[in-house]
């Protein structure tokens, strides 16, 4: 089958920080899609106190994903159909851990669908190892002094560091 046109996904969501399951559905989202874009949802969107800067997370997602040309980032705000339409995104893909995420997901990919007729989501679930994995998580664990280097990539691990002394 040929196509005329490239298969973007945008993949939403805080990655405060980006984790190793984020990177797992990013990675699997490449054999569905010729570009993934990950899209930070910047403070003005989310209501939650951040632990890093939007651009401190953009930095350093773009350092893990330096070798892989077809992942891009960006950060957005609003609403994420609008910026799905200017980044020519056709899907959005969503990780799916388990049960507890599923209605969350669902209601989202309904009102998704609402807002933009044919706008489809795509859930991807993660290697088992990584089904309990949040960013929250993470930051907690960080924050208590506890190690999360099995959780996240080199680069992020450095910036925790960094942000904690
Ligand atoms: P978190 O829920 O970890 O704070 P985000 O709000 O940044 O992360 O989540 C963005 C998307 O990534 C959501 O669809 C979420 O379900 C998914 N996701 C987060 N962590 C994982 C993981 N460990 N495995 C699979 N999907 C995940």
């Amino acid at each position: 089958m040929t196509r005329d046109r490239p298969v973007i996904a945008i993949y939403p969501g805080s990655f405060d920080p980006l984790t190793k399951g984020h990177e797992d559905v990013v990675r699997r989202s490449l054999c569905v899609a010729d570009q993934v874009i990950i899209a930070i949802a910047s403070s003005a969107t989310q209501v939650k106190e951040s632990f890093f800067s939007v651009d401190e997370r953009l930095e350093v997602i773009k350092e893990v994903f330096l070798s892989e040309e077809r992942v891009k980032c960006l950060i957005f705000q609003g609403l994420l159909v609008d910026f799905a339409r200017e980044t020519g995104a056709q899907f959005v893909i969503r990780g799916l851990r388990a049960v507890s995420d599923f209605e969350y997901e669902f209601q989202m990919a309904q009102m998704n669908r609402e807002l933009w007729d044919g706008f489809e989501t795509i859930f991807l679930t993660p290697d088992q190892s990584y089904s309990f994995l949040s960013a929250s998580l993470v930051r907690e664990i960080a924050i208590l002094g506890g190690d999360v280097s099995n959780f996240v990539s080199d680069p992020v691990l450095k910036k925790i560091k960094e942000a904690l002394g």
